[in-house]
C-alpha cells in the first residue's frame, strides 16, 4: 500500500530520556528510535510526559522535568522531528519529510488542582492530556479505584471545558467508567482513549467495555490499540492479537474509532513480532492480507486520528490540510 503514514498516540520514551539521558535514545536502547519511526512510516508520534504521583517528586515539577527532556529531544533531532502545535503543523512536518511530535501529559495530577497550570502546560506545547493514571486525582478516578462511583469533579468539569477552549485532546485511557461517561457528556469535542484495547477480547481493567467503545465511536472519538501483551491477551500474545482487537472493535463499533497507541517504552515487554515502530509495516500488511480495504487500513493508520485532531487542535496560519501532501510523501 502506497501513500500512507502512521499516527501513534502513545509512547513513554521521554521518561527514559529524562531519567537516563539522551544517549538511551541514540544508542537505541528504547523501543522507539529515529530509524524505527522512519522504517515504520510514523508521521506523527505522541510523546507522553508520564506524571505518576511520587513522594519524591511534586507532580508539576516532575511534569516540567519530562517536558524539558522532550524539548532536549526536539532540539537535538530538529532535522528529524517537528513539534506539532496546531493542526496544520502535521501537514508541514510531512511536507518537510519530518516526523511530527505531539507532546502530551499522562496524569492530570500534574495540574495539582490548579487550572492556571493547564494554561502554562499549553504554552509549553502540551496538546493532549490523559486525565488520570490508574488512581484518583483532583479531576476524577482511575480504573483501579474499584467500584468507583465518582464522576468528574467540579475541577474536572472545568478542566474539560478549558481543554476544549484551548484546543487540547482529552485522553480517557486509564479513566474509571463513570469518569469516562462524564467526559463524553461534557466535552464539546471528540475525545480519545490513546492507548486502550477491548475488554471483551482481553478482560483487563485497562481495556474498554463494549458500551464504552460504542459510545466513543458515536461521539466521533478514537481509540489507539495498545501493544502491551497483557492488554492484548490473557495468554501468549503476538501480532495476531492486535488483529483480533481490531476485528472485534470494527465489528461492534466500526472502523472509524480505531487507531494505534503502541505504549512503547511504557511497557516492560513487547510482543515477539512487534518490538518497535519499525514493525508497523507488518501490522499494515497483515490487515491487507485479511482483506481490509486500503481505504479502511488508512483510516486505522492515520485518518481517524487526523479527523479527531482536525476538530480539536487550533488551526495554524499555514495552509489547511491538503490530501496532496499525503500522496506526495
Ligand atoms: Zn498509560
Amino acid at each position: 500500500m502506497e501513500s500512507y503514514f502512521i499516527i501513534d498516540s502513545h509512547c513513554d520514551t521521554i521518561e527514559l530520556i529524562a531519567d537516563y539521558g539522551l544517549d538511551v535514545f541514540h544508542q537505541q536502547k528504547c523501543h522507539v528510535s529515529l530509524e524505527g519511526l522512519k522504517i515504520g512510516r510514523v508521521g506523527l508520534q505522541f510523546f507522553a510526559a508520564f506524571v505518576t504521583p511520587r513522594k519524591k517528586h511534586p507532580c508539576l515539577q516532575r511534569g516540567l522535568e519530562l517536558i524539558k527532556a522532550y524539548q532536549i529531544l526536539m532540539d537535538n533531532c530538529s532535522e528529524s522531528f517537528m513539534p506539532v502545535l496546531n493542526f496544520s503543523d502535521i501537514n508541514t512536518a510531512r511536507s518537510q519529510g519530518k516526523i511530527g511530535a505531539l507532546l502530551t501529559v499522562e496524569g492530570g495530577d500534574v495540574l495539582e488542582g490548579n487550572l492556571h497550570n493547564l494554561r502554562i502546560l499549553y504554552d509549553l506545547g502540551v496538546r493532549a492530556m490523559t486525565l488520570t493514571w490508574n488512581y484518583a486525582n483532583e479531576i476524577a478516578d482511575g480504573v483501579l479505584e474499584n467500584d468507583s462511583d465518582r464522576k468528574l469533579s467540579t475541577f474536572g468539569l472545568k478542566v474539560i471545558r478549558e481543554m476544549n477552549r484551548l484546543g487540547m485532546l482529552i485522553d480517557v485511557s486509564h479513566l474509571s467508567e463513570k469518569g469516562f461517561y462524564s467526559v463524553l457528556e461534557t466535552s464539546e469535542k471528540p475525545i480519545a482513549a490513546t492507548h486502550s484495547n477491548a475488554w471483551s477480547v482481553c478482560p483487563h481493567p485497562r481495556n474498554l467495555k463494549n458500551d464504552q467503545i460504542v459510545c466513543l465511536a458515536k461521539a466521533g472519538g478514537v481509540m489507539g490499540i495498545n501493544f502491551y501483551p497483557p492488554f492484548l491477551s490473557k495468554q501468549y500474545a503476538d501480532i495476531n492479537d492486535i488483529l483480533r482487537h481490531i476485528e472485534y472493535i470494527a465489528g461492534i463499533a466500526g472502523i472509524d474509532v480505531i487507531g494505534f497507541g503502541s505504549d512503547f517504552d511504557g511497557i516492560e515487554e513487547t510482543l515477539p513480532d512487534v518490538c518497535g515502530p519499525q514493525d508497523y509495516e507488518r501490522i499494515i500488511n497483515a490487515l491487507l492480507r485479511l482483506n481490509y480495504k486500503e481505504r479502511d487500513v488508512k483510516k486505522i493508520a492515520y485518518e481517524n486520528y487526523l479527523r479527531v485532531l482536525r476538530e480539536v487542535l487550533i488551526n495554524g496560519e499555514q495552509s489547511e490540510w491538503s490530501e496532496n501532501t499525503i500522496e506526495n510523501n
